[in-house]
Parts: C-alpha cells; sequence; structure tokens
C-alpha cells in the first residue's frame, strides 16, 4: 500500500519563528498550512523550496542544494527549479509519492507595495496530475473516493484532465468484489478513503492486485453539507454515492482551489445497469491489455481501436469494460455502425476530419484548469472550426440511424466563438502568455499603434546603427539589447581610438566595449514604453478570449463527448469492415449460436486465412454447457475465449467475428481459466482456482456465461475430478444455476456425462495423426475426444526423444495397472436425475480399489515368511470384498460396470 509521503520537518521546527525576514515569514506561513505537502515557493523565474523541502528535492531531483540568509544563525537550506521547466520537476516529485503544492505571486511583483503576496494556488498529487504531456493520452487518469460504512460502499470517480465525474453505491451482493471489480476497471491514479478504510480486507485484496496511492481524507469531507448543486445535477440525498462524490468535491476543491469550470455535473449510475465483467473475467479474456506483459498490443481494444481522436480512444475503453444490457441501446449502437459500415465514402470523409479535431476534452480541461496557453487556445479554436464540416459529412448518414442523428444534434458548432478567436489569435503564437506575438495585426486598434511604435523604434536603432558607422568611422559597431543595459552600441577592441566622447562606457567585456548614448536611451524607453504597454494589452487580450471561450466550456464538452461516441462507432464500423465482422441478433432469446466464428485477437496474431473458424451452439433451455476434450494445444481456450469475446462485443454493439451471430443477452461472463498463483497473498494455485469458482458460483445467474478451462487440475486427480464433476453438475442444472457455460477438460471420464446430466453436450477439438506426429486442426467437432495426446504435446515443444519414447513406456505400464479402476464407468440411472450423481461415494470406493492394488504393487513376496503372506492375503482380499460391499447408492458403481 502506497500513501502519498508525508515530508519531515526536522529544520522547520527548530527555526525561530520571530527573526526570519518578512518574506521567509510569509514561506513558513504557508507551508505550515500545507504541511503534507513539498512546497514551490514562486520567487521570480524560479520555484524555491526552503528548510526539509530543499534537502528532499535535491535529493530526488538531483538539482544543486544550495543556501540562504534568513535571518537564522545559520544559512538555511534552499533548492530551486526554474518555472518553465518547473511542471517536469513536480511530476517526478509526484511520480515518487510526494504531493507538490504551487505558491505563486498573486500580485504584479511590479506594482505591488512591499513584500508580493503569495497563495498556494493549486496542489499537486497522482490523481490530480493535469499536466497532459505526462499523461497517456488513450487513457484517462481517475481519481477515486471510497466511503465505507459497514459493508456497504459508495463510490466516486473524476478525471480532473476531461471533467468526467461519476459517482455509484455498492450495497448488494458480493460488495468487496464488485467495488473491487470497479476500482480495477477505472485504475485510478489515487483512491481517496476515510482512515479505517485502509485497514479493511477489500483494501489488502485490492494492493494485492495492484500498488494503488491512497489519500485519507477527513471525516466531514465525506458530509455533502455543502452547497452541492454547482458539482452534481441530482442530488440524491444519504445516498452513499452521494457522499463520496461530495469528498471527491471536497478535494477538489482544497487541491485547485476552486471547482474548475469543465467539472461535468456528477452523472449517478448503477453498476447493474450493464454487463458486469469482473476483474478477473476482464484480465483473462485480455480486453484492455495482455496478461503477459500489460500491453495494449494483443488485446481486443487493440484491435477494436480505430478511432482518429483520443477521446474516442477513451471512450472505447469504457464501451470494452462495460458492454450493455439494454437491447434498445444495443441496437442503436449496432444500426449506427451498419450505416457507417455501409457507407465507405462518408467514413472515411469523417475520418478524415476528425482527424483535423484535437482532444476538446483534454483542451477544455485547460481552460478549466486555467492552463491553457495560446497554442492550446487555438488547437481548440481549429478542432472547433472543423464542426460544421464535420456535420456536413454526418448529416447525410444520421438520417440512417436514430443514435447518429442525436450524435449530430449534440455537435454543436461554435462559429461565433471560432471567428472570433481566428480574428484575435496571431499565426505564429508563442508558448509564453508574457512576450507578446499573441495578438493578430487588426484585431485591436491599440496594439497596431504600439506594435508599430515599437517597430519604428527597431527600424530607427537599425538606421541609428547605419549613421553612427558612418559618423564614427567603425565599420563593425553593432548596435544590440540585453535586459539588464537596454540597447547598448558595441565597439570591438580594434576601434576603440575612434569612440566618440559623447559615448559613455557600460560593460567591458574581453574583445569589446560597450557603450549608450542619450539619445539612445531616450529612444530605448520609447519603444520599452510602447513594447511593455503591448505586451500587457496583448495578454489582457488574451485572457479576455480565454475567458469567452471558457464559458462555453460545458457546451464544448458535450459536443466533444458527442463527437467521441461518432469516432468509436466509426471505429467498430471501420473495424467490421476491415475484419469482415456481421451484425449480430442480440435479443432475449437464452441462445448463443455462432457461425463460423473467430477469435478477433488470435485471428489477426496468425498469418492471413490460416485461422480456422468455429461454430457455436449454447442455449439455456436445453444444450446449456458444453463439455470440451482435446489435446493441449489444440485450440480450447482459444475457442472459449472466442465465444465470450463475441459475446462482449456483440453486447458493446459493435459487430462480430462471425458468418452469422446471436446472442441471447448475457448479464455477467465469468471465466475461470489457467493458474495465476497469489503466493503474494498468501494462496496456493488450486486456492486461488477454488475461491474464484466459489465466487462464479456464489454470483452468476441463469442469464450468464461461464468459461471453465479444466478446473481441478490443481490438484490431485480423483480430487480434481470429483470437484469439477460436482461443479459441471450444479452448473448444468438448472434448479440451481442452469448457465451457458463452456468448460474444458482434460479428465475424459466427464464425457460420460452427457446423456446422465440433462443440459451437458460433448465437443471435441479434432486431431490427426500420420506416422510421425499429430497434426491440431484446431476444428470444434461434436463428440468426446478420444486420446489425450499430451505426449505428444511434450514432442511437439522439443523434448527430447528419449524422454517420449519412455512417457510411453511408463503410459502404457500405468494403463495396465489401472486397467481395473479405469474401466469404472458411470451407470447410468433409469431416471436421470439432474445434478443427483453421486460422486463422493463412487470416488470413495475407487480410492479403497487404489490402496489395495497400490499395497500389492509396492509388495515384494520374497520378503514375507509364508504366514505373513497368508496374513496380508487374508487382510486384503476382507478389505477388497468390503469395499465391494458397500454398494454405492445402490447402483451406481458395480462390477457389472467392468468392461
Ligand atoms: P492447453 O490445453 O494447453 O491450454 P489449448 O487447447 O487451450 O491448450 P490454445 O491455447 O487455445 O490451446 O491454442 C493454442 C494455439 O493454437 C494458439 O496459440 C493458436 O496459435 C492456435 N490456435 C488456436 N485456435 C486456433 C484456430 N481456431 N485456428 C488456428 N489456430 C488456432
Amino acid at each position: 500500500m502506497r500513501q502519498t509521503i508525508v515530508p519531515e520537518r526536522t529544520l522547520l521546527d527548530q527555526i525561530d519563528r520571530e527573526s526570519l525576514s518578512p518574506m521567509m515569514k510569509q514561506y513558513v506561513e504557508q507551508k505550515d498550512k500545507r504541511p503534507e505537502c513539498l512546497l514551490f515557493f514562486r520567487m521570480g523565474d524560479f520555484y524555491e523550496l526552503f528548510f526539509d523541502d530543499a534537502k528532499i528535492a535535491a535529493k530526488e531531483l538531483e538539482i544543486t542544494l544550495t543556501a540562504r540568509d534568513a535571518g537564522q544563525k545559520d544559512r538555511i537550506p534552499m533548492a530551486g527549479v526554474p518555472h518553465h521547466s518547473a511542471d517536469n520537476y513536480l511530476n517526478r516529485l509526484v511520480d515518487k509519492g510526494y504531493r507538490v503544492a504551487v505558491c505563486e505571486q498573486i500580485e504584479d511583483p511590479a506594482t505591488a507595495k512591499g513584500l508580493v503576496k503569495r497563495d498556494v494556488v493549486r496542489v499537486v498529487t497522482p490523481g490530480t496530475v493535469t499536466d497532459t504531456s505526462v499523461l497517456y493520452e488513450k487513457e484517462n487518469n481517475y481519481l477515486v473516493s471510497v466511503y465505507a460504512v459497514q459493508n456497504y460502499f459508495g463510490l466516486a470517480s473524476c478525471d480532473l484532465t476531461t471533467g468526467e465525474f461519476q459517482a455509484t453505491q455498492i450495497i448488494t451482493g458480493a460488495v468487496d468484489g464488485k467495488l473491487r471489480d470497479e476500482i480495477m476497471k477505472l485504475a485510478p491514479a489515487e483512491i481517496l478513503c476515510s482512515a479505517s478504510f485502509l485497514d479493511l480486507k477489500v483494501t489488502a485484496k485490492l494492493d494485492q492486485e495492484k500498488a494503488f496511492t491512497y489519500t485519507v481524507l477527513p471525516d466531514q469531507a465525506f458530509e455533502p453539507d455543502r452547497e452541492a448543486s454547482y458539482w452534481t445535477e441530482v442530488a440524491i440525498p444519504g445516498s452513499l454515492s452521494m457522499q463520496a462524490a461530495a469528498s471527491l468535491a471536497y478535494y477538489i476543491e482544497e487541491t485547485q482551489q476552486q471547482i474548475p469550470v469543465h467539472l461535468k455535473p456528477c452523472r449517478f449510475y448503477e453498476i447493474e445497469t450493464d454487463m458486469q465483467i469482473g476483474e478477473t473475467a476482464r484480465r483473462n479474456l485480455e480486453l484492455v491489455q495482455t496478461i503477459r506483459d500489460q500491453q495494449r498490443r494483443g488485446s481486443l481494444i487493440w484491435v477494436l481501436d480505430r478511432c482518429v481522436t483520443s477521446m474516442g480512444s477513451r471512450l472505447l475503453k469504457r464501451w470494452i469494460n462495460r458492454p450493455l444490457l439494454n437491447l434498445r441501446d444495443i441496437h442503436a449502437r449496432q444500426d449506427a455502425v451498419e450505416a457507417l459500415k455501409d457507407d465507405y465514402l462518408t467514413r472515411t470523409k469523417l475520418r478524415e476530419a476528425l482527424g483535423g479535431i484535437y482532444d476538446i476534452e483534454r483542451l477544455a480541461g485547460k481552460l478549466g484548469l486555467g492552463s491553457i496557453n495560446a497554442r492550446e487556445l487555438s488547437s481548440l479554436e481549429q478542432a472547433l472550426s472543423k464542426i460544421p464540416e464535420l456535420l456536413e459529412i454526418l448529416t447525410p448518414v444520421a438520417a440512417k440511424s436514430e443514435l447518429l442523428e442525436h450524435i449530430a444534434s449534440q455537435i454543436i458548432p461554435e462559429d461565433e466563438l471560432t471567428a472570433e478567436l481566428q480574428k484575435g489569435l496571431a499565426d505564429d503564437l508563442p508558448i509564453g502568455l508574457k512576450e507578446g506575438g499573441l495578438i493578430r495585426s487588426g484585431y485591436h486598434e491599440e496594439v497596431d499603434e504600439l506594435r508599430s511604435a515599437s517597430e519604428d523604434g527597431a527600424n530607427y536603432i537599425l538606421t541609428l546603427e547605419a549613421s553612427e558607422r558612418e559618423a564614427t568611422g567603425i565599420k563593425n559597431l553593432k548596435i544590440g539589447y540585453n535586459r539588464v543595459f537596454g540597447y547598448y552600441i558595441e565597439v570591438s577592441k580594434g576601434n576603440l581610438n575612434l569612440v566618440p566622447d559623447h559615448y559613455i562606457r557600460k560593460q567591458t567585456l574581453t574583445n569589446a566595449e560597450r557603450y549608450v548614448t542619450p539619445d539612445l536611451k531616450e529612444r530605448e524607453e520609447h519603444i520599452m514604453g510602447a513594447r511593455q504597454k503591448l505586451l500587457i494589452i496583448e495578454y489582457e487580450l488574451f485572457c479576455g478570449l480565454r475567458d469567452k471561450t471558457a464559458e462555453r466550456t460545458q457546451a464544448m464538452l458535450a459536443t466533444a463527448s458527442a463527437i467521441a461516441n461518432l469516432d468509436v462507432l466509426q471505429s467498430l464500423a471501420d473495424v467490421a469492415m476491415r475484419e469482415s465482422y456481421v451484425k449480430p441478433v442480440v435479443n432475449l432469446g437464452t441462445e448463443i449460436v455462432l457461425e463460423e466464428a473467430r477469435h478477433p485477437v488470435v485471428e489477426k496474431m496468425l498469418p492471413s486465412g490460416s485461422f480456422v473458424p468455429n461454430d457455436t451452439m449454447l442455449d439455456q433451455q436445453s444444450d446449456r454447457v458444453v463439455l470440451l476434450t482435446g489435446p493441449n494445444m489444440s485450440g480450447k481456450s482459444t475457442y472459449m475465449r472466442q465465444v465470450a469475446l463475441c459475446v462482449i462485443m456483440a453486447q458493446m454493439g459493435s459487430f462480430v467475428p462471425a458468418a452469422r451471430a446471436t446472442v441471447g443477452l448475457v448479464d455477467r461472463v465469468f471465466t475461470r481459466i489457467g493458474a495465476s498463483d497469489d503466493v503474494g497473498g498468501g494462496q496456493s494455485t488450486f486456492m486461488v482456482e477454488m475461491t474464484e469458482m466459489a465466487e462464479i458460483i456464489h454470483e452468476a445467474s441463469d442469464r450468464s456465461l461461464l468459461i471453465l478451462d479444466e478446473i481441478g487440475r490443481g490438484t490431485s486427480t480423483f480430487d480434481g475430478l470429483a470437484i469439477a464433476w460436482a461443479i459441471i453438475e450444479q452448473v448444468a442444472n438448472p434448479g440451481v444455476l442452469g448457465a451457458r457455460t463452456l468448460f474444458a477438460t482434460h479428465y475424459h471420464e466427464l464425457t460420460e456425462l452427457e446423456g446422465a446430466v440433462t443440459g451437458i453436450v460433448n465437443y471435441h477439438v479434432a486431431v490427426e495423426r500420420d506416422e510421425r506426429q499429430v497434426h491440431f486442426l484446431h476444428r470444434i467437432q461434436r463428440g468426446p475426444s478420444d486420446e489425450s495426446y499430451g505426449i505428444e504435446v511434450g514432442r511437439l515443444a522439443g523434448l527430447p526423444e528419449e524422454i517420449i519414447s519412455r512417457a510411453y513406456i511408463i503410459l502404457q505400464q500405468l494403463e495396465k495397472d489401472n486397467a481395473g479402476q479405469l474401466k469404472y464407468r458411470l451407470k447410468r440411472p433409469e431416471h436421470i436425475m439432474e445434478g443427483q450423481i453421486d460422486m463422493f461415494a463412487s470416488q470413495l470406493a475407487l480410492q479403497r480399489e487404489n490402496e489395495v492394488l497400490g499395497r500389492l504393487r509396492v509388495l515384494d513376496i520374497r520378503q514375507l515368511t509364508p504366514l505373513d503372506a497368508l496374513n496380508l492375503l487374508a487382510e486384503l482380499s476382507t478389505e477388497a470384498k468390503h469395499n465391494q460391499g458397500k454398494k454405492v447408492r445402490g447402483d451406481q458403481v458395480t462390477e457389472a460396470d467392468h468392461d
């Protein structure tokens, strides 16, 4: 668990406050208000850090530690960073776990009387980083707040860079799991909570998933008693979501010193409204990143993201994480995708137009936070000015889809604003706002006048240079400018004898002397006066344009959100076209039927055309459980994942990689795939497997889709088989769960269940064998598989031939030795009773038989006396008879079952 580091105060606590200089008194006052932060204290062009903060910064940032007088016995430590590159240093400190308070001069030093006033204008923490240069543009940077009461939670999340703000509450079902799933989906940069939350079991669990950064808030932060109307549209008094949202608003205000204008009104949502995909399934299905190396490449989003804007990519991730349950919404998205898919020309033009639209959300965010520079404001203007063209392209195709029509109605051109910005902002804009060059000529009379006055002055200087050269005869005489001396005349050492008397020497360089003249000084004042004024007016005009733009923030954000939706839809359409996906029928039915379906990611990873498509037929009413057998490496996991991905894609509104598809709504997708060790969490592989399985059994409904891969393989064969067996019975039984399930197993014994338990159907992956090796056909076929080919897979993997041939000998031996018990078969009861086969009793019988055989196997007859041998024989015979006598449920395991 990581909490932000609170800097030490060893030095600060020892100082004599009375004898501090006035400025240092001001510093200490500010520092006292923010003891948990490193304080960046603005002094001219630098942010300075003092005392313990200076030492920390010097060490962490590898910058020089200096010292200064502060009225103390000893000089005090000091370290500074230039203000123009401060963000870089600041972000590095935040990255290392510190919080940084930025204390600015809030008066103009030129006009301030006495000490310049300073105040903290923002606090930067992992969740409040707004410097977009250090954030990945295709991901949100979420700040999350959790309000816990007993075992219920309120959860609010916000991305300060885009203004997105929402909240929910978790009060039913497996609350801990839901909270974990929701937090993992958001992947927050910082979690706000109360101190007691840190001691909860769920927090410890979260910590095993990821090293989150926690910030503890005081209790009053969670009380929504403050004026909330400005950050929430619908207040739900007393709800936990409201309290979580209140704490988030509190923190934003604390760190930003304001509720920024771009913060959207809080949206309250319910987790159950969408399809739920738990963290385990999200990870296993590699929806947004791969398991192995957490990369986008190789995940579902990697295939589906043909978005042109970052806004679109961020939204697509949210769509993938939360497929829909509402049929109307799913159909609306599908129709929009279809309309765009079928219209190649419009799609191409839309993509081109979207290409010119920058990240309006994040630019609006900068506007709201007051950190937008002139170039960014111009980018925003350019993005907004593309809107009419975008609408022109969109309108005809929008007539074919209700959703597109709605989107088009939400995209509002900002003609007046863009015209004003175009008129006002210059072409080649600087990054800094105080150096001029911001305002276009012709926009403001006074700017034009001052500009020409300062240009005239500059021209005069050029003329003066020529006339002085002529008057003095110094050919290389130069007139230059620097900030300390202003304008000067420079004469090289070799020409000093030609310098006239009225030149006043100002500065000596190695090879030259610099002079001024009264005339030059007078001109300078004139030029500088005009320039100074120009800079001030340009800055003021820029602020005017910025504020005018800021007034439209919420409208621009609504437009941005509509554009993001459009971008995602065109992306899905583009992928559907390129990859030959089809529109699935999504309905309230009970089937999942996929014809010639493919795994969207594996298909793209393999050489074109080499992926083998497969069919799927699951029906909650009849064939609920597909029991899939087949060798390792034959494609079982790929097949099962492909079904889950097709369902998720279908409910996102996307087309799916199949020739035809029908998906009866799925409320939740669960997976239990592969071994995910939790040694750090103190759980064995098998324990993790069983815990996940228990969660599934408790949480799944008959509308869920279950992907269960090799349940029970983490323990001894018989225990594993017994557990797998019992689970499959429960899952298949409509009286208990009856969910649509894909169940892959190496326990061939389970294939006997088809017919014995209704709803179970056998499928296997086809394999071909020639005299040299096996070939995986990756084709799923009806019926159980005949052999397991495990040793052949070992051969394919490159195990030495001696091991392979030895393995075959051992296998033969094992099969012979175990012939008796392996041939035990389940006798079908006359009346099939769903889920009622007493596996445990039959297993007990098998185990006893095994023990008798085991004892015989290790027996060395030569070591026995005749009497011992006789006794042993009697003992074993009794045991065997006793076992046989123990009829299991009267009729299930009997000698008659021996072949
Ligand atoms: P194990 O039982 O060892 O986990 P598996 O049966 O689950 O193996 P997969 O991991 O699904 O096998 O597939 C193994 C490899 O086979 C994949 O990496 C992929 O390259 C290839 N493969 C799987 N399915 C197909 C397919 N339908 N068409 C072509 N290649 C496939």
